[in-house]
């Protein structure tokens, strides 16, 4: 017990020494979009060889400068942030500074990259309200001496640095635990969810940016928790649990997801399922000691956000199961699992089927299904990468950026310039014609980190 409680202890203190402002950061969903700082402008001064960009913001703002070479580029990560409505792109004067792009990062954040003709060093300062100025965040750009070079991180390395986003791969039960047993062929649910599993880590495998850990590899038993501390061993990023169902309804069927809910389960199937799969060594179900309260209260708003992650994990994966077979149930359950109380990784429960349906449990056992619905859970985890992918991952640098259009510009002189195909414009931003306005915002997918 004490193996397993130490990482959670652990956890708590990185989340305290952390601070609310990480934490947030990672995971801003709708309570704390509301308090986003409004980038209003961005002004240009120079005056000799002084170089400063001017952002005017609507509050404080916390913020990350650095350098990137070949080509320069000084690159602005603004936290919980984003463009005010009505933001036009700057006019500049084209000497030093060359283009300014924006780029959306995770849910909140806003990327500014200075395309410059040199390189700089940049320094950057925050300047509270004066003189009928608001908030405003200066980046002075100081020209670079020749021979002395700026500790910084450069294209390459930062390329490097970029790592893959770790998939724990949890086959639900093993050993003295069978789980469900089939009605018909005796079909033991810890043997066909260890298939599924081995077949889900093949298909990661041949993915590029992600990488997947497997929980249990054989016929092992393992105790809930020890499973979530096994995950967090390997850091893993999201955490897939795959069961099967069994029922007193012979003729339920079909697939169900799940992510864990804090508040008691959605339903009452939702609620025996989760007392069925924790049975077995389901022995504290309190979350932390009540001595930090502080650390209690910090972990509940991670909590949150992790279940608002693992909402849209299920709901990808329940779209793409859809078209492998039936579903039991069209929505995303929420129920008081243990093994999804990770608090920090996004994490879903699937019920691939029933079985103590006949016709289930055959295709169940049906290696063709069984690749079909791995197949279905990969989808899933990639629909997901590719709006959330994980701060520091390969995908994530992937990410798209935010075009601001200029009065005269054409989609396809944007396209052009970003080397993307129309189509792909056409697609990101659901539009319906090719009329665009000068000051709208275009998500346009690009390849890499700048
Ligand atoms: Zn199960």
């Amino acid at each position: 017990m004490n193996k397993i409680l130490q990482p959670r202890r652990q956890f708590i203190f990185e989340c305290l020494a952390g601070g609310l402002t990480a934490l947030l950061s990672l995971y801003s969903q709708p309570l704390w979009a509301r308090q986003k700082v409004m980038v209003r402008s961005i002004r240009q001064s120079s005056k000799g060889d002084k170089n400063n960009v001017i952002f005017d913001l609507s509050a404080s703002v916390h913020h990350k400068i650095f350098t990137l070479h070949n080509p320069e580029r000084v690159v602005i990560d603004l936290n919980d942030a984003r463009l005010s409505q009505g933001f036009d792109s700057p006019r500049f004067d084209h000497s030093l500074l060359r283009n300014i792009r924006y780029a959306k990062r995770e849910r909140s954040d806003l990327r500014v990259v200075l395309d410059l003709a040199r390189a700089v060093s940049p320094k950057s300062f925050l300047l509270p309200p004066a003189k009928g100025k608001g908030h405003r965040l200066l980046v002075e750009l100081h020209p670079q001496r020749s021979k002395k070079r700026e500790p910084v991180i450069t294209a390459n390395s930062e390329k490097k640095q970029l790592r893959d986003v770790v998939i724990a791969i949890d086959a639900g039960h093993g050993g003295k635990d069978p789980g469900a047993i089939g009605r018909r062929y005796k079909t033991k649910e810890k043997n066909v969810v260890l298939a599924i599993a081995r077949r889900l880590e093949a298909l990661v495998k041949r993915e590029k940016g992600i990488r997947a850990v497997m929980i249990r590899e054989g016929d092992v038993f393992l105790p809930l928790r020890t499973r979530i501390a096994r995950a967090r061993q390997h850091k893993a990023d999201l955490f897939i649990s795959i069961h099967a169902d069994a029922a007193r309804n012979r003729r339920a069927r079909g697939s169900s997801v799940y992510v864990l809910s804090k508040n008691g389960a959605t339903s009452e199937a939702a609620r025996v399922l989760a007392e069925n799969e924790n049975r077995v060594d389901l022995k504290d179900d309190v979350l932390f000691g009540k001595e930090d309260q502080l650390a209690k209260v910090i972990v509940d708003l991670m909590l949150n956000a992790t279940i608002e992650a693992s909402i849209d994990l299920a709901d990808g994966m329940l779209k793409s199961l859809k078209k492998t077979g039936k579903i039991h149930r069209n929505r995303v359950e929420q129920a008081g699992f243990v093994v999804l109380k990770a608090h920090d990784m996004p994490s879903v429960l699937v019920e691939t089927a029933f079985l103590s349906n006949t016709q289930d449990e055959r295709r169940l056992r049906s290696k063709v299904h069984q690749g079909n619905l791995a197949k279905a859970l990969l989808g899933g985890i990639k629909h997901y990468l590719k709006g959330y992918a994980p701060p520091g991952t390969l995908l994530a640098s992937m990410n798209r950026t935010t075009h601001v259009i200029r009065s005269g510009e054409t989609l396809s002189a944007i396209a052009q310039r970003y080397d993307v195909e129309i189509n792909t414009i056409r697609h990101y931003n659901a539009l319906k014609s090719d009329r665009i306005r000068a000051g709208q915002m275009l998500q346009i997918p690009i390849s890499a980190g700048g």
